[in-house]
């Protein structure tokens, strides 16, 4: 495996410090790093081969922003972004190649594959109910990997945006057969656990993942960043972990 050197974004955080632990393992240093507050030098990180971000939402127009001033692939690993934030950082993407997955572990991506299959095949008949739990500090909601999910299901389904009900409460009259419940549960130290739900009449299957380390995500992430220095993403464009696993 070539020598990676990486650029950081977020490296105090829970998943800067994983990806310090992964990235040797993967024959990858961090050769430039930023937190709150840093400014970002752009002689050094144009010397970088890719950029990681797992910081904050607004945090990541900025970064996506240098790294199409210097010509470095980019790494997204943040969630929660405004649609304002994703239009800027998608005008970025016009420039470079981007890899941008709301969950970078290869369970996670089966999972998103299992869950297309599972809304065809089972079809209107079936009431999904996503749910989602996550630590106590994570600052938005719901995941990024449960939006995708829903997404997943509104595309195989043929639903909209207006389809989708985040949670309930009070006297919310019977379940639209086309609904998609959505619920972010918080808690303690949970590091990502999504259940999907497919409810008919007479059975009910559930899908479900729970990652127990942030190390699966790292992994991923830094297998991403390979992925792009080898040239895959080509010269811009944004793809998905599932182009990275060959799920595609
Ligand atoms: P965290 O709060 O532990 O760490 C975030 C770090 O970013 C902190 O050190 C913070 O100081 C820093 N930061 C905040 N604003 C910044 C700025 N403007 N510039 C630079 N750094 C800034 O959070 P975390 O658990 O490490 O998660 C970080 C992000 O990654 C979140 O959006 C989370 O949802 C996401 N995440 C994604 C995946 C995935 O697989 N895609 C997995 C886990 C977490």
């Amino acid at each position: 495996m070539k020598p990676l050197s990486l650029f950081l974004n977020g490296y105090k955080g829970r998943m800067g410090c994983a990806i310090m632990d992964e990235a040797p393992r993967q024959n990858a240093e961090i050769t430039l790093k930023a937190d709150m507050g840093d400014s970002v030098d752009a002689t050094a990180l144009a010397k970088c081969d890719v950029a990681v971000d797992f910081s904050f939402h607004s945090a990541t127009p900025e970064i996506a922003k240098l790294c199409a001033e210097v010509g470095r692939p980019l790494v997204i690993g943040t969630t929660g972004h405004t649609p304002e934030q994703r239009a800027l950082i998608e005008q970025c993407a016009q420039k470079i190649p981007i890899v941008w997955a709301g969950n970078y572990s290869v369970g996670v991506n089966l999972l998103n594959y299992l869950t297309q299959k599972a809304a065809r095949v089972l079809g209107a008949d079936y009431n999904v109910e996503i749910v989602e739990m996550h630590h106590r500090h994570k600052k938005d909601a719901p995941s990024g990997t449960a939006v995708k999910l829903v997404d997943i299901v509104r595309q195989a389904r043929e639903l909209s945006e207006d389809d989708v009900c985040y949670g309930r409460h009070g006297i919310t009259g019977e379940r639209p057969q086309n609904q998609i419940g959505m619920h972010a549960l918080r808690g303690g130290d949970v590091v990502g656990d999504h259940t999907v739900i497919f409810a008919g009449e007479g059975e009910r299957v559930e899908l479900s993942h729970k990652a127990s380390n942030r190390t699966v995500f790292a992994q991923g992430a830094v297998r991403a960043a390979r992925w792009l220095a080898e040239g895959n993403g080509g010269k811009s464009g944004i793809h998905g972990m599932d182009s990275v696993l060959g799920l595609k």
